[in-house]
């Protein structure tokens, strides 16, 4: 999983191409008994993909009534890491560090990203 939550992402299809916002949540395509789930792994972006949603009286007095927006999530296809070292919508590549550990590596510019 290339995105995590509190990146900076750009949508790069769909209705919203160009806009870009932070990750809010990431949710991954698995269900619960660990199948892999054929939407795949999927985004919420803050301000980005919102939906109008007629919200109907549930009798539970919390709900909120009537049109609400909110954010749909978007599919990690559609979206790109931008970097925050070259300010571009990168593609993203890992570096193995000398502990094994992995960094995420922009492969515009070539600087980690953290
Ligand atoms: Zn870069």
């Amino acid at each position: 999983m290339k995105i995590r939550k509190g990146d900076t992402v750009e949508v790069i299809r769909g209705e919203d191409k160009g806009t870009r916002g932070t990750v809010r949540e990431v949710v991954h395509g698995k269900s619960r008994d660990g199948a892999v789930d054929p939407n795949g792994d999927r985004v919420f972006i803050s301000g980005v993909n919102m939906v109008k949603k007629h919200q109907r009286r549930t009798g539970d007095v919390r709900t909120q009534v009537g049109i609400i927006e909110r954010e749909a999530s978007l599919h990690v296809s559609n979206v790109a890491l931008v970097c925050p070292h070259c300010n571009k919508a990168a593609r993203v590549g890992y570096l193995v560090q000398p502990d094994g550990s992995k960094v995420r590596v922009c492969k515009n510019c070539h600087e980690t990203i953290e």
